[in-house]
């Protein structure tokens, strides 16, 4: 799979100086690399995993959750930030390195005992896939795995969700 890393841009400084951004657009507008990251993800998670739900964090994590929810035949749940979505939510706060932030999902999303797979673009401290973990299990939801097309092995991601099936394409 590192071959798809010569899709993934970096940009410098990107949001802010001192930030290296992995972009994943240059890999999604690629046909076969689209097609690669998304059919490795469904052959990662169709032995066991078989999850009800994949749950896309906002906003990178929607642009290929559905995709997958589809080929694993499983719905797909967002979870966005506050005061985007219309229903009833849950939300969990989480640290970021100054101050906190929060994610929100409905409260509906997920029905006890249900499997979910939580996905994301790019997984660093850990900090935003925890917390949606948190909520899914707040509403008696399974989590069965993370996938991310990235993964930061310099940051304490794998650690912080040490525990649970950590699965990525793309390690730097
Ligand atoms: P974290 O909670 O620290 O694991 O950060 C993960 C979230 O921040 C994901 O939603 C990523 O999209 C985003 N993110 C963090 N660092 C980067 C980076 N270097 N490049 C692109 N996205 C990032």
């Amino acid at each position: 799979m590192e071959d798809l890393k010569s899709y993934i841009r970096e940009v410098p400084d990107f949001p802010k100086p001192g930030i290296n951004f992995f972009d994943i657009t240059t890999l999604l507008k690629d046909p076969l690399a689209l097609r690669m990251t998304v059919d490795r993800f469904t052959w990662l998670f169709s032995n066991g995993h078989r999850p009800h739900k994949v749950v896309g964090i906002e906003s990178r994590g929607f642009m290929f959750a559905p995709s997958l929810a589809y080929n694993l035949n499983a719905g797909f749940v967002p979870v966005r930030k506050p005061g985007k979505l219309p229903a009833k939510t849950v939300s969990q706060s989480y640290e970021l390195e100054y101050g906190t932030d929060r994610l929100e999902m409905h409260a509906d999303a997920v029905a006890p005992g249900e499997k979910v797979l939580i996905v994301d673009d790019v997984v660093a401290t850990g900090g935003t896939a925890l917390a949606t973990a948190q909520m899914v299990e707040a509403a008696g939801g399974t989590v069965v795995g993370f996938g991310f097309i990235i993964e930061l092995t310099f940051l304490p991601g794998r650690q912080k969700l040490s525990g649970y099936d950590v699965e990525s394409l793309i390690r730097y």
